[in-house]
């Protein structure tokens, strides 16, 4: 079968490989909808962890072709939601937990597609605890909104969730792309009096405003943290970090009133330092809680995804403005979402077989 893959650091192509096989509690899938993810690219250029080619791809919606004998909720033919984050729900770490929780006993290790196994930019690909794992398209849900719901909704909504956002609240997002939109939807959801979003991008910023964002500050009208306090009259509630780098972390802080909380789900580049005034964090006295979490996955999170969309609550497509049409069409979306034109929020590519 072919994938598309990184094939050292910075290279990337087609790949031939042996379709996957399918353990007793596993599944075998085709996809029918991928999304590239700036995780891919950032894969494609540091090069894959293993060191060897990998298949590229962790955000899809696929069709059931072959389950393991133990695997009772799905069959060929099924169309399923793919969480981009598969557990393994047998593992110590995740009972001891006792919840829907991501990690493994180390940071992300519940994320498998691209870091440990081939992704699904391929023919077929393979998912692990396929019943713990894979949820069934609900009929009234598009393939599109379901797409979204695998990483950018999971991820931009857990940054509302470790938020901690109480009614009224004030908050502050930074970063309005894809998964700083669905930040700003949960923050809508979760009862925020006030959204801000950080941003520029034109079509970015109005799409923001859709989902609940009630004013937008752009780094090019001036020092951010001077906009926010102006805006407000004062410091906000909460902030949620979705785009950025380290020193985002200290405009947020700068933002944030005592008590209040940080959180992060953007991923920092490993040669990135956090540097922190001790003011910035009350001398460590502020009672501002620093938190950062990793997308959660597994088939209970995303149902929990799919029932706000399936209620009228978000509507994570319209992010899909990008669409292609075809499995030969994967490496173009990949090369747009690598360069990001102006006006891309999220590409999607179509497949039928
Ligand atoms: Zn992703």
């Amino acid at each position: 079968m072919k994938g598309y893959a990184v094939l050292a650091p910075g290279e990337h192509g087609w790949l031939e490989r042996e379709k996957p096989a399918a353990g007793p509690m596993d599944a075998v899938v085709r996809p029918i909808a991928v999304a590239p993810c700036s995780s891919d690219t950032h894969t494609m250029h540091m090069g894959s962890t293993t060191g060897s080619p990998v298949i590229l791809g962790h955000e899809a919606v696929a069709e059931v072709v072959e389950v393991g004998a133990l695997v009772r909720g799905f069959r060929p033919g099924d169309i399923v939601v793919v969480p981009c984050v598969t557990p393994d729900w047998e593992a110590p770490a995740l009972q001891q937990r006792g919840a829907n929780n991501a990690h493994d006993y180390a940071s992300m290790a519940s994320f498998k597609y691209l870091t440990q196994k081939d992704g699904v930019f391929a023919e077929f690909f393979h998912v692990n605890n396929a019943d713990a794992n894979l949820v069934l398209l609900p009929k009234d849900v598009s393939v599109d909104a379901a797409l979204m719901t695998v990483d950018m909704m999971s991820t931009g909504f857990y940054g509302a969730e470790m938020a901690d956002i109480q009614l009224g609240d004030t908050v502050v997002v930074f970063g309005i792309g894809p998964v700083g939109l669905m930040a700003v939807a949960g923050a809508r959801l979760r009862g925020a009096g006030r959204i801000i979003g950080i941003g520029t991008r034109p079509n970015c910023a109005e799409l923001a405003r859709e989902y609940g964002a009630t004013d937008i500050v752009s780094y090019k009208d001036g020092d951010v943290v001077q906009q926010i306090l102006e805006l407000e009259g004062g410091k906000v509630d909460r902030a949620i970090l979705a785009g950025g780098d380290a020193s985002t972390l200290n405009q947020a802080l700068s933002v944030v009133k005592s008590n209040g909380v940080v959180s992060n789900v953007t991923f920092l580049d490993p040669t990135d330092t956090y540097h922190i005034p001790a003011p910035l964090w009350g001398l460590g006295m502020s009672d501002i809680s620093i938190c950062g979490g990793f997308c959660p996955g597994g088939a209970y999170r995303i149902q929990k995804m799919l029932r706000l969309i399936q209620n009228g609550r978000v509507a994570p497509e319209k992010m899909l403005n990008y669409q292609y049409d075809g499995f030969d069409k994967i490496p173009e979306a990949f090369v747009a979402m690598d360069q990001k034109p102006r006006d891309l929020i999220k590409p999607v590519v179509h497949i039928q077989w």
